[in-house]
């Protein structure tokens, strides 16, 4: 048992499976449902069934509008009526209130001309279009919450991003529970030394870049030290983890054990993690005999590493990269 608070997250409702589609159908997502489900708390939002479009309703979507601000307009397909500014005002309030709801993250469904994050259509005329637009309602969640973890469904298909989109979801969590309590620099000097390996994966400058801003945090206001750390962490963090970096930090992990194994076990692990790197073997693999040499041998550091326990270990991580 944990007595972590759970994991909120936002949603678009149709990929819970709610009948709230413009043709009254959904788009249930079982990844979602069956396997992510089991650890988190979903709160859903149908920003268009919340506007009081009806369900089943007119088709939607952006248009493009020089004039207009962003350059699109949403409107309706077949009667051409314009919801650009209900759908901004509804987004804007909208998320305002979903600051209260403590979310740790965000999935939207793809494609949406209001949830889509990336790569939405925007008609230009009746037959041209491009792909180069942002749902409305996506558009206020980024503005208003910079650094939350936010995917579309159909991008956490793939295991290298879903990987990495639920890392990001759990240090942020972990994150935002610091920062919301009465925390102490030393708290956040743990909290950075915890997360060291999980950094290095992402970006081994921005490692460096963190490592010098823990280091002077007594120097700084509280207030924009917890800013900064959020914004480069979570920036840090959004560059996915390669297996060339992941290689190096297996390595840099195993300089740890130079003193206490011996030879003929340091070269099994060296080549385990070259195994890794030539993608002959997953990374749980290496990863899983560093985390047993290192509660073996005691080495501190490497114990209370994040990257060597990732949550939540039900749905396992590191056996797909
Ligand atoms: S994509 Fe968004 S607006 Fe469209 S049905 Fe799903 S939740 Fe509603």
């Amino acid at each position: 048992m944990t007595d972590r608070p759970p994991v909120r997250i936002g949603i678009s409702s149709c990929l819970l499976g709610e009948a709230v589609r413009y043709d009254g159908g959904h788009k249930r997502d079982r990844f979602l449902l069956d396997t992510l489900g089991p650890f988190v708390e979903w709160v859903a939002v149908c920003p268009e069934a919340e506007l009081g479009l009806g369900t089943p309703r007119e088709p939607i979507r952006l248009v493009h509008d020089a004039a207009a601000p962003q350059g699109v307009r949403l409107v309706t397909v077949k009667t051409g009526v314009d919801l650009t500014r209900r759908m901004r005002r509804f987004a804007r309030r909208r998320v305002r209130a979903l600051a209260r709801e403590n979310l740790s993250a965000y999935i939207l469904k793809k494609d949406s001309p209001s949830c889509g994050l990336e790569r939405v259509a925007v008609w230009r005329h009746a037959d041209a279009r491009e792909r180069t637009g942002r749902g409305l309602f996506a558009e206020e969640l980024r503005r208003q919450f910079p650094n939350l973890p936010i995917e579309e469904e159909g991008r956490l298909h793939d295991a290298r991003l879903r990987e990495n989109f639920i890392v990001r979801v759990f240090v942020y969590q972990r994150l935002r529970v610091l920062l919301s309590g009465r925390w102490k620099v030393r708290d956040l000097v743990a909290f950075h030394t915890a997360h060291k390996l999980d950094l290095m994966a992402h970006s081994v400058q921005a490692y460096r870049e963190l490592g010098r801003l823990v280091a002077e945090a007594a120097q700084i206001p509280r207030a924009e030290l917890a800013r900064r750390y959020e914004d480069e962490l979570m920036a840090a963090l959004s560059r996915p983890a390669t297996r060339a970096r992941h290689a190096n930090v297996l390595h840099h992990a195993a300089g740890h054990f130079k003193q206490t194994l011996d030879a003929a076990t340091r070269q099994d692990l060296a080549t385990v993690i070259d195994d890794f790197r030539r993608g002959l073997v997953p990374l749980i693999v290496p990863l899983t005999l560093v985390d047993h040499h290192a509660r073996r041998l005691q080495v501190q550091y490497l114990t209370g590493q994040r990257y060597l326990d990732p949550d939540p270990r039900e749905l396992l991580l590191r056996n797909h990269v």
